[in-house]
């Protein structure tokens, strides 16, 4: 039976966990992010040690993920400086000498979520997650989609709300983006209490649904995703999707002829069908990709 390795590189975080064939968890192990120099030798030894077939990475962007360019698998310019520049693929590729796959952690969730979970069965999806940051994973034709770099959806424009109290947001490249104004961080910033904690009958609810419901808006009418799946920290407020789904709708303006519009969005803008496990079965399909492409 083959194994493979899974691991989701993130900014407080490196979890590292081994699969089987049929996409059963062997073993997981958890270790901080540091630097590069501290983190990585620990991430090849716990590789190295299992006889794994292939490693998939999902990993925080932003990445270069254009095959022709020079920079192919280096993470780029993220705000987590030591990690700039860090060919992080082939560092795994030169140690391992296994085939390695690479893409974002939203494209990896979002690959998970088209084969497995919420939109298995259809060919497009964006996943969304709202956490500490706001990141978005769009699959067309079931593949990832790259192009320049890759997509950055939760640095997009949004219009602030009228008596949101900090509308200038808090994203240092662009201020008001939906990450600058909607991640958990952001929430906590403007109203002084974590996103955890603020009563459901809270303005800033009211807000943050307009500025996911303008994402969603802007996502349909750019892309036409199939499903729209949103995950995260924050979405654990399940409260919130009946609200997105009205204001998309309204947002929408009648404009979108589709039977999941028809529907009021019940089975279109939904929660993970994964749960929590969008990260790790997604990095273990980028493996299980890498493999095959290799045979
Ligand atoms: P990360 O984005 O770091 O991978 P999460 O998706 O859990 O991790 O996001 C963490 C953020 O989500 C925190 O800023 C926190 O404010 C918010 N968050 C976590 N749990 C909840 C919750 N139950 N309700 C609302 N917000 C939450
Ligand atoms: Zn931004």
């Amino acid at each position: 039976m083959k194994t493979y390795g899974a691991l989701e590189a993130g900014g407080t975080k490196m979890v590292m966990s081994i699969l089987d064939d049929s996409g059963k968890i062997c073993e997981r192990e958890v270790i901080p992010t540091r630097t590069p120099d501290e983190t990585i030798p620990d991430m090849i030894r716990f590789f190295s040690e299992r006889s794994i077939h292939s490693l998939g990475i999902g990993c925080f962007g932003p990445l270069d993920l254009n095959p022709s360019s020079e920079n192919f698998g280096m993470i780029t310019r993220t705000p987590k400086l030591a990690w700039r520049n860090t060919p992080i693929l082939r560092i795994f590729q030169d140690s391992l000498q296994i085939p390695v796959g690479l893409d974002t952690d939203v494209n990896a969730a979002a690959l998970a979520e088209s084969v497995l979970g919420a939109a298995r069965g259809l060919s497009s999806c964006l996943y969304v997650t709202v956490g500490t940051g706001v990141g978005g994973g769009l699959i067309i034709h079931h593949q990832p989609v790259h192009g320049l770099v890759h997509p950055e959806l939760g640095h997009q424009l949004i219009l602030p709300e009228k008596d949101d109290p900090c509308p200038e947001g808090f994203c240092p490249s662009h201020r008001s983006c939906l990450e600058g104004l909607a991640s958990g961080p952001a929430m906590e910033k403007r109203w002084h209490v974590s996103a955890r904690d603020l009563p459901h009958d809270h303005p800033g609810w009211r807000m943050e649904v307009s500025y996911l419901a303008q994402m969603c808006h802007n996502a349909i009418m750019s892309f036409s995703p199939e499903k729209i799946i949103l995950g995260g920290g924050v979405m654990q407020q399940t409260f919130l999707y009946p609200l997105i789904r009205k204001k998309t709708l309204e947002l929408l303006g009648g404009y979108v002829a589709s039977p999941c519009v028809d529907e009021g969005l019940e089975n279109y803008i939904v929660p993970p069908g994964l749960d929590i496990h969008s990260g790790v079965m997604g990095s273990y399909l980028l493996a299980r990709r890498a493999c095959e492409k290799s045979d």
